[in-house]
């Protein structure tokens, strides 16, 4: 077959001349990327040859190689995992698949500082393509396992490129990238340096489980240097946290979660006995853009035996939980496990229970030990743990004592119900709370005149998921969870003495009014009511304990029920 040549995608064209034309001020993570799609590459094939074994590939010495030639100023990354097919080539590396590519390309041109940038290029996947800031020319020659025909592909990244077949490239793939001339002030290092590859990959690469090794480095004599392994391959969930340090627990989330912040929690878990597995999770520091999309991709990783078998594990932990990020590498599960079996194994869900409530507990412990960061937790993930309060009932307690909402009482603060019950007025003997769909449509509601008078005070609900969860969840240590905007509300004398006494002469006076706004309005209320609850206004509209609040009722009537 000949040479032919091909157009990027329009996507992948504006994202490659985002790369040429850096925003991106450390340059240095292309090699990151390309050791990482290595190291991916290397576990497919191990997984692949595992359950087929007709399979006809070579799994005796899998392995990353990189290779310098400072003369032709050239770095080869190289592996000998599953490779990529002709038209897995073109596919995979001419366009970009990742749908959210566009908000991709609209949020980095938004990026204003190079951190955010960073950060995108990581999220969205775009990992190959940023060989093309360091590299002029790109070249990767890839086989299939099991396929007897490779393939070349290059390009210069300029919005075309070349497929060719090639009879005799070895199983696997290597990329080739001709380096561009070095510009420091531009942080373009020297790539074709053996020190600065050393150093990119102890810092980025170190915990990848497959050795990555430097060939060709020629001494003195022109003779190639012996092959020496820059990674130490540690397993750092295997290992006591007092032999890791943060930067490497980091660096290993980061490679996990794509993203370029730091967590805000490393969480480690070690069970031992008939069912042994390690776990390390973290706790992300910022909520992605997707977490309430129907594809949102869960970042829980299933090793079995340090073999890495699959990304995305959600029998792992329950959907309220979905943000984390992590590795469980579990002891005595087969290879062969499917997501399947996964749902249906007696030890998974146990491993579940367990894991969720170490999450928990250890969002209880920063709640005490480090109230800022908490506040940061419950600003960025409060809304999807809520859920936890609707979908698990076995975890309800310790996730309501871990929850916190804003209220009447301070602007910014958020209180949780231990301390709302512990702070409740004398003759208080339910939790009052309003929902509503802003926190100024709330405080304007005619239903808060009352107890904003007497000084009770009222948990402002904002999120649609409150709704439901205070329903489901009825009640907290013996006191009711009652809705102000919802069925009669006596707050007879609570904080204020007079109104108690009031009452009776009261209902008394109005009785006639009330009669007679009864029969006029017979059409569009149930009752009408004398009341309590508000001092300005001179009347409002309420809905029976039993009926849907207006939000929930406009939430059904979207859903189309
Ligand atoms: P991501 O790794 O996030 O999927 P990349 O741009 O880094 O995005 O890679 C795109 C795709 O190209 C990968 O998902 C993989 O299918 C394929 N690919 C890249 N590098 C390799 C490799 N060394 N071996 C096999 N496939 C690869
Ligand atoms: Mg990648």
């Amino acid at each position: 077959m000949p040479t032919e040549t091909f157009e990027f995608q329009v996507e992948a064209r504006q994202l490659l001349q985002l790369m040429i034309h850096s925003v991106y001020s450390n340059k240095d993570v292309f090699l990151r990327e390309l050791v990482s799609n290595a190291s991916d590459a290397l576990d497919k094939l191990r997984l692949a040859a595992l359950r087929d074994d007709s399979l006809d590939a070579d799994v005796s010495d899998l392995h990353i190689e990189l290779e310098i030639d400072r003369d032709a100023r050239t770095l080869t990354v190289r592996d000998n995992g599953i490779g990529m097919s002709y038209d897995e080539v073109g596919q995979l590396i001419g366009t970009i698949a990742n749908s959210g590519t566009a908000e991709f390309l609209r949020e980095l041109r938004q990026a204003q500082d190079a951190a955010g940038a960073e950060g995108l290029i990581g999220q969205f996947g775009v990992g190959f393509y940023s060989a093309f800031m360091v590299a002029d020319e790109v070249t990767l020659l890839t086989r299939r396992a099991g396929e007897r025909q490779g393939t070349r592909w290059t390009s210069r990244g300029e919005g075309t490129y070349t497929l060719e077949t090639v009879d005799d490239a070895p199983q696997g793939t290597s990329v080739t990238l001709h380096l561009k001339p070095a510009d420091p002030d531009n942080q373009l290092h020297d790539y074709a340096s053996v020190w600065k590859i050393k150093e990119i990959v102890k810092r980025y690469s170190d915990f990848i489980t497959w050795p990555v090794r430097l060939v060709g480095e020629r001494g003195e004599d022109g003779e190639a240097a012996g092959p020496e392994t820059l990674n130490s391959m540690k397993a750092l969930w295997a290992r006591s946290r007092d032999e890791v340090s943060e930067d490497e627990y980091h660096e290993l989330y980061k490679h996990i979660s794509h993203d370029w912040r730091d967590p805000l929690q490393t969480i480690q878990l070690q069970a031992e006995g008939t069912f042994e597995y390690q776990a390390l999770l973290f706790l992300p520091s910022h909520a992605p853009h997707d977490l309430f999309t129907r594809d949102f991709r869960r970042g829980v990783q299933l090793y079995v035996k340090r073999v890495f078998i699959m990304d995305d594990c959600e029998a792992l932990l329950p959907p309220y939980l979905r943000f984390v990020k992590g590795v469980v590498d579990a002891q005595d599960l087969s290879l062969n496990v499917s997501r399947e079996i996964l749902q249906q194994d007696r030890h998974i869900r146990m491993m579940q229970r367990r894991l969720t409530k170490k999450v928990l507990s250890s969002v209880k412990s920063m709640m005490t030990d480090d109230a800022e960061r908490y506040a940061t937790f419950w600003r960025e993930f409060g809304t999807v743990l809520k859920e936890g309060l609707v979908t698990d009932s076995d975890n309800r307690d310790a996730l309501l004592a871990v929850a916190s909402f804003a209220t009447t009482h301070g602007d910014e603060e958020t209180v949780t119900l231990k301390q709302y019950v512990e702070r409740m007025r004398d003759g208080q003997d339910d939790i009052y709370y309003i929902t509503g769909e802003s926190r100024e449509s709330i405080d304007n509601s005619p239903h808060m005149e009352a107890f904003r008078e007497r000084g009770i005070e009222v948990l402002l609900l904002t999120d649609p998921v409150d709704e439901v969860w205070v329903d489901a969840v009825g009640e907290y240590e013996g006191k009711r969870l009652r809705s102000i905007a919802k069925g009669e509300i006596d707050l007879g004398a609570q904080g204020d003495e007079k109104a108690g006494e009031d009452r009776e002469k009261q209902a008394e006076e109005y009785a006639g009014l009330l009669g007679w706004m009864r029969e006029r309005l017979d059409e569009d209320v149930k009752e009408v009511r004398l009341s309590t609850r508000l001092t300005v206004s001179p009347a409002c509209l309420v809905a029976d304990s039993s009926d849907l609040t207006p939000a929930l009722e406009s939430m059904y009537r979207a859903m189309g029920q």
